[in-house]
């Protein structure tokens, strides 16, 4: 699509990546039919293609109204129509930029404004999520409706009850580290530690870099890119001494000791893995960041990517762990920031399937369960029913329990489900025990 960019934005690098990106889409369409929202609104401007004719009207200098806003916040950034676009539009990215210029010409009511506020505030912060967390459990028996569903119930059939389980000791030359995340730490603490024990077995140690925390997607994604990129930006100083080579001062080394070089920073939440892996990119303007960030981004794997890497020393483990003559049956949910973001297809299904697992059918395997990030609570209506439709799907062929690799996702689809829903790591980790 030809686009002339309005003076406001022509000489930004922002707005240049924008308008490369729009020239690529050739209006084929080909985008419309896997786009959740499209699918249950029909409306044209609910479809990527759509929204990508907003934004170019936006960048042109055209009056931006509150009904693109709308159109624009509908998307979840599921990117699944970056997987089946031909021409390879770059949606994800587009639509941050776009997002991200239309927030600061029509800004936010105070009531909306102040949502977003207090998401960006608590989410990120473990501290505070986990304070809020417990009230909110304190409280949710006199909730109702999508209020009550956003608050994960208490512990007693979820994975946390399981977190006193042991970190194994930093024993094994080979290492790697792990982000710990905002939100997990509190919802699932067991999944890094089912991450930490499986790799132990493999001969690899996990670490933790402490001052490293939120990936900086939640404020990104909500239009604070400052702050986001300052979340990014503390994520790399706190892992450099780790990666880099030996620091020159005493605290650097002291950070590296037992640590040195790393072999990779292991993701387990696919919302986190395809942020770091766009730190490169999204710090690529920074003189100061732009080298070590590329270098994080490089070395950054999802637990999958890690485990199938290690195939020849994991089948054996797996060869020899229990066989079981009844399979249990698993559906197998992948965040669409496995599948589209990061471009991970098949990879822990495959591993689950070597361990004894039987995986079943799902249909729609593609489609987003409405989760997103935020998009649960600030879209809950189209949020509700596509978790309605996406837990019909894993239930369709009669699963035991349900896996998935994604925090948000899995407490999603547990609220939405009386089946167990975990983290796939841990139901691996439970297996090898
Ligand atoms: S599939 Fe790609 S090129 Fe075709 S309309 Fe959608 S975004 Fe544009
Ligand atoms: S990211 Fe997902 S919801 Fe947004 S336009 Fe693409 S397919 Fe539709």
């Amino acid at each position: 699509m030809q686009t002339k960019l309005a003076d406001f934005v022509k000489d930004s690098p922002e707005g240049l990546e924008a308008e490369e990106i729009i020239r690529a889409c050739v209006h084929c369409g080909f985008c419309l039919a896997t786009c959740p929202t499209y699918q249950l609104l029909g409306d044209e401007l609910d479809s990527p293609r759509g929204r990508i004719y907003l934004m170019k009207q936006v960048l042109e200098g055209e009056p931006v109204t509150q009904k693109t806003q709308l159109h624009l916040d509908r998307c979840l950034t599921c990117r699944a129509c970056e997987t089946v676009c031909p021409s390879g539009v770059r949606y994800g990215r587009l639509v941050d930029i776009g997002r991200g210029i239309v927030e600061k010409k029509v800004g936010r009511s105070i009531t909306a404004g102040a949502r977003r506020y207090a998401l960006r505030q608590a989410l990120p912060n473990p501290g505070v999520f986990a304070s809020l967390l417990k009230l909110g459990r304190g409280i949710r028996p006199l909730l109702r409706g999508s209020l009550k569903g956003s608050i994960p119930p208490p512990a007693q059939r979820i994975t946390e009850t399981k977190s006193t389980e042991a970190w194994p000791s930093a024993r094994h030359t080979r290492k790697m580290l792990v982000l710990d995340g905002c939100v997990q730490p509190a919802l699932a603490p067991n999944t890094n530690a089912a991450a930490a024990r499986v790799l132990d077995k493999i001969g690899i140690s996990l670490i933790r870099a402490e001052n490293a925390g939120c990936c900086g997607a939640v404020s990104y994604h909500l239009n604070a890119h400052q702050e986001g990129l300052d979340y990014m930006r503390r994520n790399v100083d706190a892992w450099w001494p780790y990666v880099g080579k030996v620091p020159e001062t005493t605290e650097g080394r002291k950070a590296m000791e037992g640590a040195e070089g790393v072999e990779a920073i292991v993701m387990t939440a696919s919302g986190c893995g395809v942020t770091v892996k766009e730190y490169g990119h999204l710090l690529r303007h920074d003189a100061a960041y732009a080298e070590k960030a590329a270098r994080i981004s490089e070395l950054t794997k999802d637990i999958s990517e890690v485990l199938e890497a290690e195939a020849a020393i994991l089948g054996p483990l797996l060869d020899r762990s229990p066989f079981d003559a009844n399979k249990t049956k698993l559906a197998f949910h992948s965040p669409c920031t496995l599948q589209h973001g990061m471009r991970i297809r098949g990879v822990a299904e495959k591993i689950l399937i070597a361990a004894g697992f039987e995986l079943t059918v799902v249909p729609d395997a593609h489609l987003c369960c409405g989760s997103a990030g935020t998009y649960s609570i600030l879209q809950p209506e189209l949020s509700q029913q596509l978790l309605e439709n996406k837990v019909a799907a894993l239930e369709s062929g009669r699963p035991a329990r349900i896996a998935t690799a994604n925090i948000g996702c899995l407490m999603h689809v547990r609220s939405g489900t009386s089946l167990p829903v975990d983290h796939w790591i841990e139901i691996l980790d439970e297996k090898l025990r």
